[in-house]
């Protein structure tokens, strides 16, 4: 992200109105808030912190969500921490994000809690679970509904603090070469799907396989595979995905409030002095919103491009298709709860929250919605 549209973004921010843009910071004169004071002011160290991403550096939406929330950090604590990113591979490869900062090799790590099932089968639930909780709901479950604190126990043992920082919302079914009419149009279907998804969509009769995004466009167009997911309009359009398939499906059942993570070194963490800790949560809180907040508005963009310029035939997938993926990933996301004690206890919170939820939205979200689009 460039400097001024950091700045621009910054000036916007309610919960920045106080922030001080001071030493070891690019300062600007129309930032908001006091400048640091006093002897402490000058003479502090800043406190150097890497940032290693499962994302290629300044990958749209997640990547540049993970830069901002580098720059928030620095800026929101006057320059006494600072931090630097790397995309995947530059310190450490993507998938090894969570060892890298539970072993203090970096500080902070950004990615997305669903990659770490190898570590713990109850991290899956805080990031997405199929046909689980909207981006809203997810940051009511995490913020208000006890979320947080479970999801801080599970990464207790690897020496980790978790903080929620972004969230893609509702995702899409994915790019198709093949009409889904009916479950009959499942059997056989070669999807990259990774996750729980992958495996709902293999019990559908379907052959989920996991590719690297970079892998996505020629697999699709080469027919290896005859669909693919990734995310939604924004970073699907980026990819050129419309150039390799010809239906374009929603809603995105596997993942529809994707929560992504920053993951912080706990001694580094509690090394800092208290004010500076509620910095970093609050970054986090800020960086969670804002990527939400981008992924619509680009998403809303990205979508009317790719109908209008490149007559993408967008399709809702059957009822009756859904009602079976439905059912299927219950028994998936029930079976984690058999794993092992604590992911029983997140599994009974998230589905207790989850109804809860249902009940709600349906008397708000959706009954507004509906009533706009009458
Ligand atoms: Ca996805």
């Amino acid at each position: 992200m460039d400097r001024r549209r950091f700045l621009r973004r910054l000036g916007s921010g309610a919960v920045l109105a106080g922030a001080a843009l001071g030493a070891g910071c690019k300062a600007d004169r129309n930032a908001p808030g006091p400048q640091p004071q006093g002897a402490g002011a000058a003479s502090f160290k800043p406190v150097k912190w890497k940032m290693v991403t499962t994302w290629p550096k300044n990958f749209p939406g997640l990547g540049t969500g993970a830069n901002y929330l580098a720059e928030l950090i620095t800026a929101m604590s006057g320059g006494r921490i600072e931090v630097k990113v790397y995309g995947a591979n530059e310190l450490v490869p993507a998938f090894e994000v969570f060892g890298a900062v539970s072993a203090g090799t970096a500080e902070l790590g950004h990615g997305a809690s669903y990659y770490w099932k190898g570590k713990s089968e109850a991290a899956q639930f805080f990031s997405a679970v199929p046909f689980g909780l909207t981006a809203e709901e997810m940051n009511a479950w995490l913020y208000h509904g006890g979320g947080m604190e479970l999801w801080a126990e599970t990464y207790a043992p690897f020496g980790l603090v978790p903080l929620a920082a972004g969230n893609t919302g509702v995702q899409m079914a994915g790019w198709f070469n093949r009409e889904i009419n009916s479950l009959e149009d499942l059997q056989g279907l070669k999807m990259r799907i990774p996750g729980l998804g992958g495996e709902v969509l293999a019990r559908a009769g379907g052959t989920p396989v996991s590719l690297p995004g970079g892998e996505l466009f020629t697999s699709l167009q080469s027919g290896a595979i005859d669909a693919t997911e990734w995310v939604g309009p924004y970073n699907d359009l980026a990819f050129g995905l419309y150039k390799a398939a010809k239906y374009y499906y929603y809603p995105g059942w596997h993942e529809p409030g994707t929560t992504l993570e920053c993951m912080v070194n706990k001694q580094a963490f509690d090394a800092l002095p208290g004010e500076l800790q509620i910095i970093v949560s609050n970054a986090a809180r800020v960086a969670n919103q804002d990527m939400y907040a981008e992924y619509i508005a680009r998403n809303n963009q990205a979508l009317q491009t790719l109908v209008e310029e490149h007559q993408v035939e967008v399709r809702k997938l059957p009822d009756p298709v859904l009602a079976r993926l439905r059912d299927l990933s219950a028994q998936v996301v029930e079976e984690i709860a058999a794993k092992d004690a604590l992911s029983k206890r997140v599994y009974e919170s998230f589905q207790r929250f989850r109804q809860q939820a249902t009940q709600w939205s349906n008397i708000s979200q959706r009954a507004y919605l509906n009533a706009r689009s009458a």
